[in-house]
């Protein structure tokens, strides 16, 4: 069966006012909840939810990691191109490669995550990654924002 067909049966079993409702809900969130989605990929992430039911929706078996490129948008370790994530440090998000024992910055107030953290923790998290070497990222894949212009 494609994905055309697919597509064309799951929305016969819906309302069409529900298919319809389905979509505005997944566009309104889809940006926010991606761009969150790069720094905490979590099991249970919302994102992992919405990528789902599009996909249930529109006949496709992506998944949430294939909408994040190579989840570099806030830059990765130049040795392994990954990150493990970011800890905050007040409201600071500090991504780490612990296998590297490298850091790096990707700004300040980016993610809402910091407002609900004591002190405490902060000084927790940045003896996690105190050691590690302060490095530019490298940036590959922005997702979205990739140049295809270049060479005619
Ligand atoms: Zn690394």
């Amino acid at each position: 069966m494609s994905n055309k067909t697919q597509e064309r049966e799951v929305k016969q079993q819906l309302p069409e006012s529900v298919s319809r409702s389905l979509e505005v809900v997944i566009d309104y969130l889809w940006n926010d909840e991606r761009r969150d989605f790069v720094g905490q990929p979590n099991t249970e992430h919302v994102f992992r939810a919405l990528v789902m039911v599009d996909g249930w929706l529109f006949g496709h078996r992506r998944r949430a990691e294939e909408y994040v490129g190579r989840g570099d948008y806030f830059g990765v370790c130049p040795v392994c191109r990954t990150s493990d994530g970011y800890l905050n440090v007040g409201r600071d998000h500090w991504f780490v490669c612990h296998e590297h024992g490298l850091r790096w910055c990707a700004g300040s107030n980016l993610f809402s995550s910091w407002k609900g953290q004591a002190e405490a923790e902060w000084q927790a998290n940045w003896r996690r990654i105190e050691a590690c070497r302060e490095i530019e990222p490298v940036c590959g894949d922005r997702g979205g924002e990739v140049e295809e212009e270049s060479g005619k």
